[in-house]
């Protein structure tokens, strides 16, 4: 696993991480030709990667730190039948770009306990916060037992963390009856309240996949936006776009200033992927909305991708090497489900159209274009061929669908989704036909709205047979409130036979995966930009195994 091969307990991130990633990045920047000496010089000064010998900072005594050094909580993910990934970061001064820490490296303690007061610790050890990664921490806690429940927490000097509940997942190979999962995205802090957040964190789920846009690149301004503050005034320094490494760090801070969203990880394990937001609005590869010169992109890319892991439980295997980054990934839930996340944004081409609401033509259906990129394609192929998985899970961003938002034959569709990009959507249908991967549920974030579709063999022909469901988990605050039924509701409703729910407000989704049937429920809240708003069940569908399409429940 991420550690394997390094000496010591199973620790964080063990005591030189330095030269091993240093030798890869300089690797990879030999191959990108593209990236000039000058960018590649820059992107090392950007992302702060230490110099080789030059890793002598020294060690803060943790009884000098005066303020709670927890203040952006805790956090755990991608759990496995004998591990679980446990994270905090270290930021007194959150707001600061250096957390108010310096450049010294700081030792924390932590413990994982069958019990939340700690009695019952069952794995322990120290790690050490390092300023390059912004003084985040992780462990790969190994030797736990699957299927079983654990609370975590991290302690330095006199400071202790909040705790943690997580979990991990079912024995490998083990006929699990049920698993619970909720899926959400889209959670722009100036857009309004983390309601939906703090409902999450009550509810009884066993994992949460965030689909995406974490965070927002945009301007907040000193009033948070939408949550139109009168008690709280903000640094000005969120008041620009994020571009550079302690941008994006303060950013993570912000977003984690809010106590829902630190209740929801605390409550929950947590399977994250990124989609456009935590970089830039719609990027393609190394392509930027304006597009600017991609050696100067990909700088900020990889400012991007390293802030989001210093940010997110995310395992050393998903640590960034300049402005690459591991994040597709598999995890397995006994023979109950297996979970393919995709990264749809690193590897795209760019999108046809000049990235416009357009009808699909010879640009956008060129077989060389590709969503996903080769290897990521032949991998999901691959991984449904050999699963022995009941339901194939595929949590993913943009709408996987078709969605036409004309009435008639030449309705335009998103150049950003799939159906931009309907060559590689046609490969991976016939690679899910032919790996027999029936039971295909494709989990969707991006839109800021819910909804629930039937795939469709052939999405034109109403006919065609029902290959499995995908469902889209609306967004968390991005939007702000919505309304149940948006402008175009009448139209996309009419225009997509095999769009069976559509709803435009605020709200997660909540999975019921059996070995009989799928239940979703979608989850909503009427109001975001105003606190407290109760939540709902807006409807439920069920599906069952062998017989894909939505039933209303
Ligand atoms: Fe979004
Ligand atoms: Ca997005």
């Amino acid at each position: 696993m991420a550690l394997s091969g390094r000496p010591g307990p199973s620790s964080a991130l063990a005591s030189t991480p330095h030269d091993a990633e240093l030798r890869t990045a300089a690797r990879h920047l030999a191959r990108r030709r593209f990236l000039t000496a000058g960018a590649a010089a820059a992107l090392a000064f950007t992302t702060q990667l230490p110099a080789r010998g030059a890793f002598a900072a020294s060690r803060l005594d943790a009884a000098r730190i005066s303020e709670d050094p927890f203040t952006l909580g805790v956090a755990s993910g991608d759990p496995l039948p004998d591990s679980v990934l446990i994270w905090t970061r270290l930021a007194p001064a959150p707001f600061e770009p250096d957390g108010g820490l310096g450049q010294q490296r700081v030792e924390v303690s932590w413990e994982v306990a069958l019990d939340e007061s700690f009695v019952l610790v069952v794995r322990s050890g120290t790690a050490l916060a390092y300023p390059e990664y912004a003084h985040s921490v992780r462990v790969d806690v190994k030797g736990l037992q699957p299927g079983s429940h654990y609370f975590y927490r991290f302690r330095t000097g006199t400071w202790i963390s909040p705790a943690g509940r997580t979990r991990t997942a079912p024995p490998a190979g083990s006929d699990t009856a049920s698993l619970r999962l909720a899926a959400v995205a889209c959670q722009a802090y100036h857009h309004g309240y983390y309601t939906v957040h703090g409902h999450l964190a009550r509810e009884d789920v066993d994992v949460v996949f965030h689909l995406g846009d974490y965070l927002y690149e945009y301007a907040v301004d000193s009033a948070g936006g939408a949550r139109g503050y009168t008690d709280v005034v903000l640094p000005s320094v969120f008041n620009r776009e994020t571009t550079t490494l302690a941008d994006y760090r303060m950013r993570y801070a912000l977003y984690k200033s809010d106590p829902d969203l630190r209740a929801v990880h605390a409550a929950h394990p947590f399977v994250v992927t990124w989609d456009d937001h935590e970089t830039e609005n719609n990027y393609a590869a190394g392509i930027d909305e304006n597009g600017s010169d991609p050696a100067q992109f990909l700088i900020r890319r990889a400012a991007a991708y390293r802030a989001y892991w210093e940010n997110q439980p995310l395992r050393a295997d998903q640590l960034p090497h300049g402005p690459d980054a591991q994040l597709f990934r598999r995890l397995d839930w006994g023979t109950l489900a297996q979970f393919d996340i995709l990264d749809t944004r690193q590897y795209r081409s760019d999108q046809a159209y000049g990235d416009t609401l357009h009808v699909p033509g010879p640009e956008s259906d060129d077989p060389a274009r590709s969503l996903t990129g080769d290897a990521q394609e032949r991998w999901l192929i691959d991984g449904w061929a050999n699963s022995t998985a009941l339901w194939n899970v595929m949590p993913q961003q943009v709408t996987f669908s078709q969605r036409r938002m004309d009435l008639g034959a030449d309705a335009r569709m998103s150049m950003d989704a799939w159906d931009g990009y309907r060559a590689n959507r046609g490969r991976l249908v016939a690679g899910a036909k032919a790996a027999g991967a029936d039971n295909w549920l494709v989990l969707t974030g991006d839109v800021h709205v819910a909804y629930a579709f039937d795939i469709k063999d052939d999405f034109d022909d109403p006919g065609s047979p029902t290959l499995g469901t995908e469902l889209t988990c609306t967004s968390v605050a991005s939007g702000m409130d919505g309304a149940e039924h948006p402008a175009n509701w009448d139209t996309y409703m009419r225009a997509n036979g095999h769009l069976r729910f559509y709803d435009g407000r605020r709200g997660y989704l909540r999975v019921e995966l059996g070995r009989k049937n799928a239940r979703a429920d979608f989850r909503i809240v009427p109001a975001v930009t105003t606190p407290g708003a109760p939540v709902s069940t807006a409807a439920s569908f069920v599906t069952e195994v062998g017989s894909p399409g939505l039933t209303p429940v």
